[in-house]
């Protein structure tokens, strides 16, 4: 009788013993059906002697049902879902499910109905319909997906097919992605990018774990470099996988690949519908999808045969994850490059220092950029004082910076202005009692957006429309705005150039895919003069005219003083003064604050990288902080404060003692309640050498948390919130 080891998608079963039934076949790697109580439960046959299970005789083992009808996953796979399991100290399962995402998919190829407009044009149609044909142009999609873009019920679209404006369509699951053509349209690369792609390319070609940091200042064209490394991975049968941080700047890259290849890339992110995701899985396990592009949940898919992986703005910190399995997808990505024995790209003009470091202690191989393409220059970078040159009252942008966005009005050129804060203000107050507006399901004010006019938290999502008088005291008409969103600087703008046409751009008002390719062909059209946004804008975009960039206020990041404060400011400064002179016309950059000796604000002024890096490298290595030491967090949450209290402190007072980690905590979290739930933390410093994961798991191994409490382990967290 043969026996195997499945890993179960149950977190707290993880690898269970089957039977394998006459008649079937699997391997390591297959993905079966298998019988748990009175349920059926996907799993994962795994090599054998790698996962603990309990000890069931030979004769209770119950057989598997079946093999579903996709491609064992690869071992290199497994191996990636083991190490990323015990690294970030979670359940195999939870990293397991991020590798068969979709459900559907596991049932098999074979045919589905879709439904498109049939081109009928009826006299006279009811008020709904007209406007579910204007919505469904050009759309085929499944009945419930065409019923959500029309915002109309299932109901009203069946209908419409009854009555002749909507036809079936039957399309083939597994139907092929266009072949994209590695010569369809090749650059001229300048002497520094074809010594950068002939790196790449070499490594492509020839296989073998080798990774690359791309170092290039902004403008330089790293894109260009790492898309000759793609062609030659394509051209050689194998797939490609980009990792964004955002799918916002998924839009132009979508254009930038299809203009080099000639046919777009297969997506992948959170927002694609069902029967979408269900294509792309099947096309990514069967191999026929070449180049894959998506967030950071595309890293775990089951590959047939990737050859290279790019991360694009791999100093983004919306690579790590901050819900359920709590990884970095930066770091991940190497280690899934290590273990597919391939190249892997971390490209950016303002590496995370930790990459720096692996850079500089040969880990990585630098390819540095330092020049823009096409003789563009880098922005004049120059410090605002706000201390002596301050706004007029009650405004937040400083003259000398209206001044030159002025003059950039009537010389029809683009200004831009960053500011990190969506909506209009951060706190809203009542002038009488003195009232302020708190969610209540977490530690935060909540932030007016007079746009929508609603009052939101921007953790927990809670709104509530802005009231006329003030709930505490019932005064009318006093509640005062505190504070700059770029909501509130948009009007700044508005009253100061009159007649400038102003766009917001944040999450609220860039959120699908269309709108992002609105605002890029207005930008790029010259129907906006003053760009205002947050950190969506600093990264991506590449606008000819844009000559002016203001930076509304460079302190706030420093504010919160963690670890990693001046680096992010850094970063974010430098990729949005990036923006700045991409074209032919010199780009200039004002950055305000309060604390123009802050060796950050003093770096980003003279320009002087290096000497920023090494400087806080020293700080990181005096703290002990990574990458020289390692940081871990536990959280322990409950909607009883006294129970996650209680449990914090139980935690904390069976800590381990070990020279060579040190426990700070409990204590409530800064962000004490969120989401309903009370958090305590605890810290954990350590130092390279200890086990940090094995010293976590055996500590808490001991406690039986009840299943009202949550205790999660954050390894290298970049939040500490
Ligand atoms: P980065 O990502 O390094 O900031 P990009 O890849 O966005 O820079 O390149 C900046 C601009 O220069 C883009 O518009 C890009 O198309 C253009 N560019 C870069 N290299 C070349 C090249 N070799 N030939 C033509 N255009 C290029
Ligand atoms: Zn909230």
């Amino acid at each position: 009788m043969e026996r195997v080891r499945i890993l179960v998608f149950n977190a707290a079963l993880s690898a269970l013993d089957y039977r394998v039934p006459p008649g079937m076949t699997v391997v390591p790697g297959s993905v079966v059906l298998a019988p748990l109580g009175p349920r059926q439960i996907v799993g994962i046959v795994w090599d054998e002697g790698r996962l603990a299970a309990g000890d069931v005789p030979e004769a209770k083992l119950r057989p598997l049902i079946e093999v579903l009808p996709v491609p064992p996953l690869r071992p290199a796979l497994r191996r990636l879902i083991e190490w990323t399991a015990d690294y970030y100290c979670a359940s195999l399962a939870s990293v397991a499910r991020m590798a068969l995402s979709s459900s559907a998919a596991l049932k098999g190829g074979g045919t589905m109905t879709e439904y498109r407009l049939t081109g009928a044009e009826p006299a006279r149609l009811t008020p709904q319909r007209a406007a579910a044909m204007d919505a469904l142009a050009g759309e085929q999609a499944t009945i419930r997906e065409l019923a959500e873009i029309a915002g109309v019920s299932d109901g009203v679209l069946r209908g419409m097919v009854g009555a002749g404006l909507l036809e079936p369509v039957t399309v083939d699951i597994d139907r092929p992605y266009p072949r994209a053509r590695p010569d369809f349209s090749t650059p001229d690369l300048n002497e520094g990018q074809r010594a950068a792609a002939d790196a790449f390319v070499a490594a492509t070609r020839s296989g073998g774990f080798a990774p690359f940091l791309l170092d290039g200042v902004t403008g330089s064209g790293k894109t260009e470099c790492y898309f000759e490394a793609m062609a030659a991975a394509i051209t050689a049968g194998q797939q490609v996988l980009v990792l964004l941080p955002e799918i916002a700047l998924t839009e132009n890259f979508l254009r930038r690949f299809e203009h080099r290849f000639g046919v777009p890339p297969v997506l992948w992110h959170s927002s694609l519908k069902s029967t979408e995701r269900r294509r792309a899985w099947r096309a990514i396990a069967s191999g026929q999808a070449q180049v894959i592009v998506g967030a950071r949940s595309a890293l775990f898919l089951p590959y047939l045969n990737l050859g290279l992986i790019v991360v694009d703005e791999a100093h983004e910190t919306s690579f790590k994850q901050d819900e359920g399995v709590r990884y970095n997808a930066r770091d991940v990505a190497v280690i899934r490059a290590r273990f597919e024995k391939i190249p892997v790209i971390l490209a950016s003009a303002t590496p995370a220092l930790e990459s720096m470091h692996l850079a500089d202690t040969g880990v990585y191989r630098r390819i540095a950029l330092p020049d823009r393409f096409g003789g563009a220059q880098l922005p004049e970078i120059s410090i605002l004082d706000l201390r002596e040159e301050a706004p007029e009252r009650g405004r937040w942008l400083a003259p000398r910076l209206v001044a030159e966005m002025r003059e950039r009005l009537a010389r029809g050129e683009q200004s831009l202005l960053f500011l990190n804060r969506r909506g209009y203000a951060p706190l809203t107050l009542c002038r009488h009692c003195g009232y302020r507006f708190q969610c209540p399901n977490c530690t935060a004010w909540l932030v007016e957006h007079r746009l929508s006019r609603r009052l939101a938290c921007h953790h927990c999502g809670h709104e509530a429309p802005v009231p006329d008088a003030c709930p505490e005291c019932g005064t009318g008409d006093c509640l005062v705005a505190c504070g700059p969103g770029v909501e509130r600087i948009a009007d700044e703008v508005a009253e100061l150039l009159p007649g400038a046409r102003v766009a917001v751009v944040t999450s609220d008002t860039l959120n699908s895919p269309e709108k992002v390719a609105e605002f890029v062909a207005a930008a790029e059209e010259k129907l906006i003069d003053v760009i205002v946004g947050t950190q969506l804008v600093t990264k991506g975009y590449h606008f000819p005219e844009l000559t002016l960039v203001g930076v509304v206020d460079a302190d706030l990041g420093l504010e919160g003083g963690d670890l990693r404060a001046a680096e992010r400011t850094y970063q974010q400064v430098a990729q949005v003064a990036g923006r700045a002179g991409r074209g032919e016309k010199p780009g200039e950059v004002l950055i305000q604050t309060r604390h123009p000796e802050a060796a950050v604000i003093a770096a980003l002024a003279s320009g002087n990288r290096d000497a920023f890096y090494a400087a806080e490298t020293e700080g990181r290595r005096d703290a002990g902080a990574p990458p020289f030491g390692r940081w871990a967090a536990i959280i322990v949450s409950s909607e009883d404060e006294t129970e996650a209290r209680d449990c914090a402190r139980a935690i904390g007072g069976s800590r381990p003692d070990h020279p060579d980690v040190a426990i700070l905590g409990p204590a409530p979290a800064p962000l004490s309640l969120l989401r309903g739930r009370y958090r305590y933390r605890l810290l954990i410093n350590a130092r390279r050498s200890a086990e940090l994961q094995s010293i976590i798991r055996e500590w808490l191994g001991r406690f039986t948390f009840p299943a009202s409490l949550r205790v999660s382990v954050d390894i290298d967290p970049y939040s500490f919130v």
